[in-house]
C-alpha cells in the first residue's frame, strides 16, 4: 500500500513502500576515534536503544542508523564532526524529536548517523540585568521556562511540545506557538548563537548584544534552517519581565469575522496586553468536549465559533480583568460575542487553556485526520478559514474542517477530520487532494504552506513549487557554500 502522504509529495521512502535498509557499521577506525573523543556514554549503537530516535512523533517515518552520537561538549561535538566530514558520514541532529514534518528523522539508506545534544543540557548563565539566559542545546523548553521563572523573569516560548522539545530544536525551525502574537517567534528571542558547521568549524557568536551589526548575521541564518547548514550547540536567549497581571476568557462569537473584530478591539485597546488569541471551530470543541477527561464548557450553550483571549501584563496595576470586561461588553453589544466566560482562578485558567491544547489529543481520539499548519495575512483570516471549510467539505462530502490556533499570527491549523463512519484508509487516500485544495486557497491569499511547522521532510517539494527561482536558488547556494559535502541533514528542506 502506499502512504497517503507518498501521493501528496512524490515518491516518500514510507515504511510500507521502502523499507529501512539494515544499518551499514561505521568503519571500525571511524568509530574507534569517536570512542576516543565521547567515550562508551556518548555514542548509542545498541539497535533497542536506537528504536526510539528512528521514528517520528506523527509515524509518517521510520529510518535507520548506524549510530546515535552524544556529545558532552562543543569541543566534543566539534572534534566528531572534523572526522565525520573527512569520512563523508550524513549527520542528522535530533533534538526531542517532536518535529511534525519528520525534520529529525535519519532515512532509510541506515548511512546517517544521528546526533543527539541530550547530554548538551546546561544553562549556562542567567542575568535578569542583561535579561538574558545562556542555554545550551539540548536543554527541554520547559526545564528553560523553569529556570527563567525561578530569577523572577518570563521566556515566553510555549508550545505544546513543550515538555519535549528542546532549545535546539525550537531555534533549529524557528518554532511559533502560542505568545507568538506578543514577543514574536523563536528568531525573535535569540540575541546569539554557538554554532558547529558541517567541517566542524565552530562560531562563537554567544553575544548578548542588543545590537550587533557586524557583517551578514549567520545566527538568523541557522535559525529555521532545520539543521541543514550547522548544529546550534547553545544560545543567548531573551527574557521579559514575568507577568504579574493575568486574564483569560473563552468567548463564544457569532462568526470568523467577529472573532478577527474582537482581535483588533484588544489590540487597540492595549496591544501589548494581548499574550495569545486563539481560535477554535465549533467542530472542534465538540471533540474536545467529547473525548477528553474532565473537559466542560463554562458557556450556556455551543456556539460554531470560539477564542480564547489571553492578556498579560508585568504591571503588577495593570486592571486586565476591567480591560476584558469593557472590551467583552462593546463587542457584546456590537452582536460580536455571544457569550463569554472569565477565568476566576488558576484552575479555570488551566481549564480554559486545556480546551484549546487538547485539540490535537481530540482530534486523534475522533479518527483520521489531515493537518495543514498554513499562515495568510491576519485580515484574510477569516476568508481562509469560510472558503478552505466550503471546499473542503465539497471535496469530501460528511467530512468536519476543524480550523483553529495562533488568529492573532494569521496562522490557523486547517485541519480535515474524517466523515463519521467512513474507513480511515479511504480518508487518508485523499490526504493529496485535502493538502492541495487548502493550499490552493492559501496561495490565492498570499500565505504560506508552512506557518510554524517548517519543511523537514515532508515537504520540500512544496518548497520548490511555492519558492522557486531565485529564492531557491539562492537557498541552494547557501546549503553548497556552508556543506559542499550535503551532509548535514540530506533530504530536508531543500528539495533533490
Ligand atoms: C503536540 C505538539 C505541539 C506542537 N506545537 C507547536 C507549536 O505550537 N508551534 C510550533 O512551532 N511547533 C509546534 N510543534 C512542532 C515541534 O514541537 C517544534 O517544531 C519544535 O521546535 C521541535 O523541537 P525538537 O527539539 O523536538 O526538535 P526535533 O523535532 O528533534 O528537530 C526539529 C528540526 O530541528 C533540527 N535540530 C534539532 N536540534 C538541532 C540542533 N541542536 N542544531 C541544529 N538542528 C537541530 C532537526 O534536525 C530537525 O530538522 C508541536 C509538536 C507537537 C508534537
Amino acid at each position: 500500500m502506499t502512504h497517503p502522504l507518498a501521493v501528496a509529495f512524490g515518491p516518500l521512502p514510507m515504511p510500507d513502500t521502502n523499507p529501512p535498509r539494515p544499518a551499514i557499521p561505521l568503519p571500525d577506525e571511524l568509530m574507534a576515534s569517536l570512542l576516543s573523543i565521547l567515550g562508551p556514554r556518548g555514542i548509542v549503537t545498541d539497535p533497542s536503544d536506537l528504536e526510539p530516535h528512528l521514528s517520528d512523533w506523527r509515524g509518517l517515518y521510520r529510518g535507520a542508523s548506524p549510530a546515535l552520537l552524544r556529545p558532552a561538549s562543543t569541543e566534543e561535538l566539534a572534534a566528531c564532526m572534523r572526522l565525520l566530514h573527512a569520512a563523508a558520514i550524513p549527520v542528522v541532529p535530533q533534538g526531542g524529536n517532536t518535529s511534525m514534518v519528520g525534520g529529525a528523522m535519519p532515512d532509510e539508506s541506515g548511512r546517517q548517523v544521528i546526533l543527539s545534544l541530550s547530554r548538551m543540557n546546561r544553562i549556562r548563565d542567567l542575568d535578569p540585568v542583561d535579561m538574558t539566559m545562556v542555554a545550551e542545546a539540548g536543554v527541554v523548553l520547559k526545564t528553560a521556562q523553569d529556570a527563567a521563572a525561578g530569577a523572577g523573569c518570563l521566556f515566553p516560548l510555549s508550545l505544546g511540545a513543550e515538555g519535549t522539545a528542546t532549545i535546539g530544536g525550537v531555534l533549529s525551525t524557528n518554532a511559533g506557538g502560542n505568545t507568538t502574537v506578543r514577543y514574536g517567534n523563536a528568531r525573535d528571542l535569540m540575541l546569539g548563537l554557538e554554532i558547529v558547521l558541517p567541517d566542524g568549524g565552530v562560531i562563537h557568536g554567544l553575544r548578548r548584544l542588543r545590537k550587533d551589526n557586524t557583517g551578514y548575521a549567520l545566527r538568523h541564518l541557522m535559525v529555521g534552517a532545520e539543521g541543514t547548514l550547522g548544529i546550534v550547540t547553545a544560545a543567548v536567549l531573551r527574557l521579559f519581565p514575568r507577568p504579574r497581571a493575568e486574564a483569560i476568557a473563552l468567548c463564544a462569537v457569532e462568526s470568523e469575522d467577529a472573532a478577527l473584530a474582537l482581535f483588533r478591539r484588544f489590540r487597540d485597546r492595549d496591544e501589548t496586553a494581548v499574550r495569545a488569541f486563539e481560535y477554535m471551530s465549533g467542530n472542534g470543541m465538540e471533540m474536545v468536549l467529547r473525548h477528553i477527561d474532565g473537559a466542560t464548557l463554562p458557556l450556556s450553550e455551543r456556539a460554531d465559533h470560539y477564542v480564547l483571549v489571553d492578556l498579560a501584563s508585568s504591571r503588577p496595576d495593570a486592571d486586565l480583568r476591567g480591560l476584558m470586561e469593557a472590551v467583552l461588553e462593546e463587542a457584546l453589544e456590537a452582536g460580536e460575542v455571544l457569550d463569554a466566560a472569565l477565568a476566576e482562578s488558576e484552575a479555570q485558567r488551566h481549564a480554559i487553556w486545556r480546551l484549546r491544547e487538547e485539540h490535537p489529543e481530540a482530534q486523534k481520539k475522533e479518527g483520521a485526520s489531515v493537518k495543514n499548519d498554513v499562515s495568510v495575512p491576519v485580515s484574510k483570516v477569516p476568508e481562509m478559514i469560510r472558503r478552505c471549510s466550503a471546499a473542503l467539505q465539497a471535496l469530501i462530502p460528511g467530512s468536519r474542517p476543524v480550523p483553529f490556533g495562533h488568529m492573532g499570527d494569521g496562522n490557523i491549523h486547517m485541519n480535515l477530520e474524517q466523515p463519521e463512519g467512513m474507513d480511515a484508509a479511504a480518508f487518508l487516500a485523499r490526504s493529496h487532494d485535502i493538502m492541495d485544495c487548502v493550499n490552493d486557497i492559501v496561495r490565492d491569499l498570499d500565505g504560506s504552506f508552512s506557518a510554524e511547522h517548517g519543511v523537514g521532510r515532508l515537504k520540500p517539494d512544496m518548497l520548490a513549487e511555492w519558492r522557486g527561482g531565485a529564492e531557491l536558488d539562492a537557498m541552494r547556494r547557501i546549503k553548497a557554500a556552508l556543506d559542499p559535502k550535503g551532509l548535514l541533514n540530506p533530504g530536508k528542506v531543500l528539495p533533490a
